[in-house]
């Protein structure tokens, strides 16, 4: 530590809110450059090394083959995938110097196929599974919590490549399996949950997520049947459509009610109804810019009244269109659209889209806005009063809502998406043409998937899962060194440190020894918590008494243990 280029601070930096982004610039791993880019020091280096050296072996294990892609590639590519548009802003595009189009790949599936069509062509040269360890690019809208979320970032993408579904099957199976590994081996506590809510029941695609009170996702789980799924992908049960007989829709004033629940009360106390906020239905307006159109759409989502929209799950339903908030100036160009009083009754008539929830089934009756001023209408009815263009899953999930495979309750947390793997099937095979010549010399098409690991959001969620007040810690296999040498004091202490390091390095163990002279050793002290090493030798005043002290980062554990038996306690500690 005489020599590391290391400094580390005492205070939390500025702009850093969640605690591995405060302690990742505090030990002094990373160091930020602009939003979302950040540099990475001697010690963090090694960790991030570390984490792609786990994910390296274990795709080895599984039968991928590592190659390297450019991050700087053509247009045409992604030109001819749509994705080039689709991308939207998240893409960082730029020119050369003749005017041509190119991209900072934040995904490579058009490149990978690619390079399987320019290598292969025999149904005998397949099934294929190729991977790199690539830096990527996005243009995130919100890049946060330092490296949790970059605009440049490390990913370990796969692809795999087969002749049907059953080889995808077997294909994505091996990918769950090495993911599990490698979460194993990096310490890290993951939830698999259903991406996608096609994925009900299937995996077509499974989020690993890393379980965390500062993760950006929600995910649900069941405790009954353990199904688990992305907030963003349950599915609500839709309740039997009623086919009996309902009132006739009624327009009824309602000052001063501009909150659901005063909306309620009022109904109830004046009206004569007998209801909940669950039978009021809400009309909530966005705008959708979808990228390559210019005008962005005026859009109106219908939920139960007791909920809010999930700006997340209508984002994910709606994506790659991106829901904005209809402002002042967009209702002022829009007077059919009365805020705070919307109907559905008038939306077809003002060729507006209206999606609902699932629980507004044909039949269903609400209470809901009647297009005016102070008025609301009660007994609308869905399929006669009016009639939804669709269902959206846009209305937030709640503990305690029903499972939808067992119908028991779902209990509700937060995760860090750390691994994503993905059954693509043929879309990008058919954008390239990726065939395989068959036994009967009939072409197949390639079917594909892809499965990503946050290498460096790794690191972050590791920090995020594992820490305490004082500082990080560790899991040994990507630690920045096994042990972590202290020597205090002004006596011979350092000497004795280092020629314990230099034996324990023998032994084939990484160390980190902190042999800094001028240094007090309640600095020292402070600094190897803030490290995170998973094991610290302390050669300090006990030296005196020849002896040392072994603590254990992670659980807390001091022994006093004889100078002579230092190196042996230490090879049994790092075992
Ligand atoms: P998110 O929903 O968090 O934006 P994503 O679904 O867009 O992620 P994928 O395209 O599935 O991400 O990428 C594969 C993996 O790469 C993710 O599971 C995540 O671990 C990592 N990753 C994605 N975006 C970022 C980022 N901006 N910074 C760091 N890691 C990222
Ligand atoms: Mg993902």
């Amino acid at each position: 530590m005489s020599t590391l280029f290391l400094r580390t601070l005492r205070e939390d930096p500025a702009d850093a809110e969640v605690p591995s982004h405060k302690l990742l610039v505090r030990a002094g791993y990373v160091r930020r450059v602009a939003p979302g880019i950040y540099s990475w020091l001697p010690l963090g280096k090694i960790v991030l090394e570390n984490v792609a050296k786990v994910v390296r072996e274990e795709m080895n294990a599984m039968g991928g083959q590592e190659v390297l892609f450019p991050a700087l590639l053509p247009r045409d590519f992604y030109e001819a995938t749509g994705r080039w548009t689709e991308y939207g802003d998240t893409l960082f595009r730029l020119k050369d110097r003749k005017g041509n189009d190119y991209l900072l790949g934040p995904t490579h599936e058009e490149m990978f196929t690619d390079m399987v069509k320019g290598e292969y062509s025999s149904y005998k040269d397949y099934p294929v599974t190729l991977y790199q360890i690539q830096t990527k690019y996005r243009d995130e809208a919100r890049p946060r919590a330092g490296i949790l979320r970059g605009r440049e970032f490390v990913m370990k993408d796969s692809y795999s490549f087969d002749l049907d579904d059953e080889g995808l099957k077997r294909s994505y199976e091996n990918h769950r399996a090495a993911y599990i590994r490698i979460f194993e081996r990096l310490g890290i506590d993951v939830k698999i949950c259903f991406a996608t809510s096609g994925a009900m029941g299937g995996s077509a695609s499974e989020e690993f997520l890393a379980p965390a009170p500062t993760g950006e996702d929600t995910f649900v789980a069941c405790r009954t049947c353990g199904y688990a799924a992305n907030a963003e992908a349950v599915t609500t049960p839709a309740p039997a459509a009623f086919t009996g007989e309902r009132e006739a829709l009624k327009v009824l004033d309602t000052p001063d009610t501009p909150t659901i629940d005063t909306l309620v009360a009022y109904m109830n106390e004046h009206h004569g109804l007998n209801i909940t906020g669950a039978d009021t239905l809400k009309n909530v307006v966005v705008k959708v810019v979808t990228p390559g159109v210019k005008e962005p759409e005026t859009l109106v989502i219908g939920v139960p009244g007791d909920r809010e929209v999930d700006f997340k799950r209508l984002e994910a339903a709606l994506a790659p269109g991106e829901p904005a908030i209809f402002e002042a100036g967009d209702f002022a160009r829009h007077p059919g659209l009365v805020r705070g009083y919307i109907g559905p009754q008038v939306l077809k008539e003002l060729g507006i889209r209206y999606l609902v929830d699932p629980r507004v089934v044909d039949g269903s009756e609400w209470v809901t806005g009647a297009n005016e001023p102070g008025k609301h209408a009660a007994h609308v009815v869905a399929g006669r009063d009016f009639v939804a263009d669709g269902t959206i899953e846009a209305a937030e999930i709640r503990a305690g809502d029903a499972c939808p495979v067992c119908g028991s309750d779902l209990s509700i947390d937060r995760g860090i998406e750390i691994g994503h793997i993905f059954q693509l099937g043929r879309k990008y095979a058919d954008a390239a043409g990726l065939d395989a010549l068959g036994p009967d010399g009939k072409p197949i098409r390639i079917t594909m998937g892809s499965y990503g690991v946050g290498v460096s959001r790794a690191v972050a969620v590791m920090a995020e899962q594992r820490h305490d007040a004082l500082g990080l810690a560790w899991p040994r296999e990507v630690a920045p060194a096994d042990v972590h040498i202290v020597g205090t004091g002004k006596e011979n202490q350092i000497e004795i440190a280092t020629q314990i390091a230099e034996e324990l390095e023998a032994k084939g163990l990484r160390v980190l020894l902190d042999d800094r002279a001028q240094v007090s050793p309640g600095v020292k002290f402070k600094d190897s918590e803030l490290l995170g090493l998973p094991t610290v030798l302390i050669v300090g005043r006990g030296i005196a008494n020849g002896v040392v002290e072994l603590r254990d980062r992670a659980s807390g554990d001091r022994s006093e243990i004889p100078l002579a038996e230092a190196v042996q306690k230490v090879l049994e500690a790092c075992a």
